[in-house]
């Protein structure tokens, strides 16, 4: 799916046969996967990577998936990020927990890899509107991402390709905080070597262009941490 095609996930699960099997399946998919053997793994990874989506083994050592679902959705940088979990039992009370932890959704085992790949895909375009929109706003800030054009009320911006990868990915989650380090990850991709005051330069000249149109700029600066798409 070309869609998801940047798409990471973190697979939290401590069998090896079923980490095997569900890595193999992503990664051909195109899914970029990040991998973590027990609950406290999965957490680190979790808030180093941020992930876009979660699979979470509910069955594991020491820590539980639902204590690892419970700690991901009570810290600020890790809340958002969906979570599926996997589960090896089928009571309803069980699913209820799950779903009560915060979990987005869950698959009881043993699923079929074209189910869980749908659920993947679902949950991802339920939590990353860019993919299953055509355009994003915010106040008079319009993109359309069909046609690649920005407008900010009655003019059109023109941005390079880092400045709208950039703006769209502000766009989708208005008022959330990033840190220079997340969007570098996040924006630039997960293995570039770039310095982090790249990411300044290039919010500088997203700034500087949306300016340009005699409107408020959008971005708001958290000093010492990083931005946001905020005008208050
Ligand atoms: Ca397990």
């Amino acid at each position: 799916m070309s869609d998801f095609s940047a798409a990471r996930v973190l697979v939290v699960e401590d069998e090896p046969p079923q980490m095997e099997l569900l890595a193999y399946n992503l990664e051909k998919e195109g899914f970029s996967v990040s991998r973590a053997i027990d609950g406290e793994e999965g957490l680190l990874c979790a808030e180093e990577v941020i992930p876009d989506i979660i699979l979470l083994d509910w069955m594991l050592p020491n820590l539980s998936g639902i204590e690892v679902c419970r700690q991901l959705k009570r810290k600020k940088e890790t809340s958002e990020i969906p979570v599926i979990m996997l589960t090896a039992r089928g009571e309803e009370t069980d699913r209820v927990r799950g779903l009560d932890t915060g979990a987005d959704d869950y698959i009881v085992k043993p699923y079929s890899v074209t189910e869980l790949m749908a659920r993947v895909r679902a949950t991802l375009r339920r939590a990353r509107p860019s993919t299953a929109k055509q355009s994003l706003s915010y106040g008079e800030l319009h993109v359309d991402l069909e046609r690649h054009r920005v407008t900010y009320g009655e003019d059109t911006i023109k941005l390079g390709p880092t400045e709208f990868r950039l703006l769209v990915f502000l766009l989708e989650k208005p008022g959330r905080v990033w840190s220079r380090e997340q969007l570098l990850d996040r924006v630039w991709g997960m293995n570039s070597d770039i310095d982090l005051r790249t990411v300044d330069v290039h919010v500088g000249r997203l700034r500087k262009a949306l300016k340009q149109t005699g409107k408020t700029d959008p971005v708001r600066t958290i000093r010492g941490f990083g931005y946001s798409l905020d005008d208050d």
